[in-house]
């Protein structure tokens, strides 16, 4: 294998261990730990599993984490009321929303709802602004990961060609503007993109983000360059997987991310850091 493997699970442990050092200082100022409220409608399994692993994080990291488990009937109405209690709750930093939410419930609503100064994954259309525009709201958890790992790994960014697959809310629109500000030039592609293969072979750094197993290949990716893979795929047989071939893509690129191992374990990481600014802003700290 040519490639680095870029290793999520250091880089997201360095993370964690350093929102925790931050979050007992919060502490102590605050006299209670940070908080995030995190509320799951349904029993949609993948949800639970993200949740489980967000608690888990909490705890390591010295935060107070409230779950709200509803039932998949809750109504719309019923869900806007707690993140309005929780709004308003001042022993609460944080409140997230797992998504996806049952078809009966907005989530556009709901993410407007949950207020902007509460908004650890950074969905809230202020946070959008603020990004947009360079201000200091929250980074979306996923985008902001892939920055951090690139950083870790002191690989340049400014002047390098980012060619992004996907254009989600949560992951392909930011993650481009995010690039965008670390002065990369940014191509996003998706699904109507025209010679995709063509765009990809100019690209210093690739984000894979559709969500299809062995859809980046090695014939498609410039030798050296550096693949972020966000895709998370089951196969039939259970094994999870990115959206790159590994192995091919591996011996012509210089750095990827491994599925599991990669991305995924930024995220959660991420989500403690905004967490823990939430509690410094509520301590009307300076962020340090
Ligand atoms: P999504 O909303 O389904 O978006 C997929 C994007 O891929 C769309 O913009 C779509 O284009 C594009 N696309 C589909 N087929 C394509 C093709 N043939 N050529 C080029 N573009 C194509 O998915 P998402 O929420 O962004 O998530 C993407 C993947 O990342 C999923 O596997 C998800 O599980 C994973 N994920 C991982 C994390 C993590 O923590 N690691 C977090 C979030 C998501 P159109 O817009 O034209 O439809």
């Amino acid at each position: 294998m040519a490639a680095k493997r870029i290793d999520g699970k250091v880089i997201s442990a360095y993370i964690k261990e350093r929102a925790a050092k931050e979050a007992a200082q919060v502490a102590q100022i605050l006299g209670r730990k940070p908080c995030l409220a995190v509320i799951i409608v349904g029993e949609n399994p993948a949800s639970k599993v993200y949740v489980n692993n967000k608690k888990k994080a909490c705890e390591a990291c010295g935060i107070t984490s409230l779950e709200y488990a509803l039932p998949e009937l809750t109504s719309e109405r019923e869900l806007l009321d707690l993140i309005g209690t929780l709004n308003r709750d001042d022993a609460v930093d944080g409140i997230l929303c797992q998504l996806p939410l049952p078809g009966h419930i907005s989530e556009e609503k709901v993410i407007e709802a949950i207020s902007p100064e509460k908004d650890v994954d950074g969905f809230h259309p202020v946070n959008v602004g603020k990004m947009l525009t360079g201000g200091d709201g929250f980074l979306p958890c996923t985008p902001a990961g892939l920055i951090e790992m690139l950083k870790y790994e002191n690989i340049p960014i400014e002047g390098k060609r980012c060619v992004v697959i996907g254009r989600s809310n949560i992951v392909g629109k930011p993650a481009a503007i995010l690039m965008q500000r670390e002065n990369a030039t940014v191509t996003v592609c998706h699904s109507k993109t025209r010679n995709l293969k063509e765009i990809l072979l100019q690209a210093d750094i690739i984000v894979a983000s559709v969500g299809k197993p062995h859809f980046l290949t090695a014939d498609m990716v410039k030798p050296g360059a550096v693949v972020l893979d966000v895709g998370i795929n089951r196969l039939p047989d259970k094994t999870l997987v990115g959206d790159a071939e590994f192995a091919e893509v591996a011996e012509v690129a210089s750095y990827i991310t491994p599925v599991p191992g990669g991305v995924g374990p930024m995220t959660v990481a991420m989500l403690m850091q905004n967490t823990v600014m939430a509690a410094k802003r509520s301590a009307a700290l300076n962020d340090s």
